[in-house]
């Protein structure tokens, strides 16, 4: 839903939260009520899913606008962990968007309290060469609201010991998106630790790869050994 000049309206905004909390659900990423999303509004407010509502039931009106000062309005209490969605929005302005799961591989790795070291280069997905774990606090408390934007620094997700993973992004779809990274990847290093022998790449190579991740996926990337031969087989002798 977007008003004449194409920005969102509020009621967009909380759609978006209540399929976002639906696509949580449809990927496996939350089981029951558990985990959370958050949408920013403007500089001081966002859109949190409410506290301990099942996603299918979930309507528009059930999302809850907070601010800064942790005032609530709507009809709906916000989510319990509404102070580390609060503190990631007032201290990272890059992010539009947070994604709070209890998903199953990460959450098995973080009871180990251990986060995901560079032992594949897609880690880097996350913005530097590991994941961290933040140490385990209560659930909703301000401990670890500090504790995850402390693991959060300089990264797009961290893990929270004995509880679960935080994915933030500049909207949405980027959040949803890392945070099924984020279960992805514990499960290869779950895998690869059941293994043994695990090879962690150095901070040369994870640094080598964020370069990269710079153009990957973009059409215009350069590859000095890649030529365009243009839009039709034609050009180099094949009939379509
Ligand atoms: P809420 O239902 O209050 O969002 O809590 C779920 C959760 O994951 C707490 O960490
Ligand atoms: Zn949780």
């Amino acid at each position: 839903m977007a008003d004449s000049a194409g920005a969102m309206t509020d009621d967009g905004l909380r759609e978006a939260v209540v399929a976002a909390c639906r696509e949580l659900a449809h990927r496996g990423l939350t089981y029951g009520t558990s985990g959370n999303i958050s949408l920013r509004r403007d500089e001081r407010r966002f859109f949190v899913s409410p506290t301990g509502m099942a996603y299918d039931a979930l309507e528009a009106g059930d999302i809850p606008l907070m601010d800064f000062d942790g005032r609530w309005f709507g009809r709906s209490r916000p989510s319990s962990e509404w102070r580390f969605h609060r503190d990631i929005f007032k201290s990272r302005d890059d992010v539009g968007a947070i994604v709070h799961t209890h998903s199953r591989n990460a959450t098995g790795l973080a009871c180990t309290g251990r986060g995901i070291p560079a032992f594949h280069y897609m880690v880097a997905v996350a913005g530097g060469p590991d994941i961290r774990c933040a140490p385990y606090h209560m659930f909703g408390t301000q401990e670890l609201s500090d504790a995850a934007v402390a693991a959060l620094d300089g990264r797009k997700a961290c893990l929270l010991a004995n509880h679960g993973v935080i994915a933030v992004g500049a909207d949405l779809s980027a959040a949803l998106r890392l945070a099924g990274e984020v279960e992805n990847l514990a499960a290869q290093y779950c895998a690869a630790l059941a293994v043994g022998n695990v090879r962690i790449l150095d901070d040369v190579k994870m640094q080598h790869v964020m370069e990269k991740f710079r153009t990957y996926g973009k059409q215009d990337a350069t590859d000095p050994d890649l030529a365009f031969g243009g839009e039709t087989l034609g050009a180099c002798g094949v009939k379509s």
